[in-house]
């Protein structure tokens, strides 16, 4: 690593809120992601990731799947016929819905989506929370400054992606959002991504990447790898707010980001 590339890693982790590092071999495996850290349980299993001898996962160093498609999704549902004014024929198609249970259940509003309709990135977390459900936009609260601070680390702006969840209502208590109001909401982000049509979606946190990739794999066996996904190249990583209880893994995130930045590129 020459000095400049060296200042641009020392300054991206600094924007993700990286606050220090350390000469310990313990702490550096714990950038490979194998301590099963994530929003769900880890696995915990030392099943081998990235270069298979410990070493941080870097851009000189990368794991043998990194930059390659290592698998290949089933589309799922329909393809729809695209055009620039159909993400508001989805809002109006959702209406106000009480399609699932969660209608009954304290919602105050959908929460659709929010950013660039034409976005080349787009993150997709789990389903809104309380700041959320009242201001009817996704990732507003903690977590959701610190994604924008994740999408500045990239040189992008809020404004420039687009955010949406795999549920648009809020579950009671924050509750994990259960399997009949997945089924129920999902198609509806399916088709949100078949609008947009995005080069690259970040699947924020375990329940996101779960249920896109149609998976019970947790996120720390997840991440790491690209997959093909509805015609995105889709990158699974840490929720922002198992960061803000698990800061030291903004580490992996930001590994995370510079192969997002680099696919954007790319295309
Ligand atoms: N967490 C999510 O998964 N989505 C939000 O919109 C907010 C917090």
């Amino acid at each position: 690593m020459n000095r400049d590339q060296l200042a641009e890693h020392l300054r991206f982790a600094a924007e993700l809120g990286v606050d220090g590092v350390s000469r310990d071999p313990a702490w550096r495996r714990t950038g490979n992601g194998r301590t099963g850290a994530g929003t769900g349980a880890g696995t915990g299993d030392g099943s081998p990731r990235g270069t298979g001898d410990g070493s941080p996962l870097t851009t000189e160093n990368p794991p043998p799947t990194r930059g390659t498609l290592v698998q290949r999704l089933p589309t799922g549902t329909q393809n729809l016929q695209a055009t620039p004014d159909t993400l508001p024929m989805v809002r109006a198609e959702i209406g106000d819905c009480t399609r699932c249970k969660l209608h009954r259940l304290g919602r105050q509003q959908i929460v659709f989506g929010v950013g660039n309709p034409n976005a080349d990135l787009m993150f997709v977390g789990e389903a809104p929370g309380r700041d959320e459900d009242i201001q009817g936009e996704p990732f507003v609260g903690r977590a959701g400054q610190l994604l924008t601070k994740i999408i500045e680390a990239i040189g992008l702006q809020r404004g420039d992606v687009y955010i949406a969840n795999v549920i648009k209502c809020r579950p009671p208590e924050n509750r994990n959002p259960e399997q009949d109001e997945v089924d129920t909401c999902e198609p509806f982000l399916f088709q949100q991504i078949d609008i947009i049509k995005p080069k690259v979606i970040v699947a924020l946190g375990t329940f996101a990447a779960r249920a896109l990739l149609r998976t019970l794999d947790p996120i720390s066996r997840l991440r790491g790898r690209i997959y093909e996904y509805r015609g995105a190249k889709l990158i699974p990583t840490f929720h922002p707010a198992y960061l803000l209880r698990n800061p030291s893994s903004k580490r992996e995130v930001w590994e995370d980001m510079k192969v997002v930045r680099k696919l954007l590129a790319e295309n």
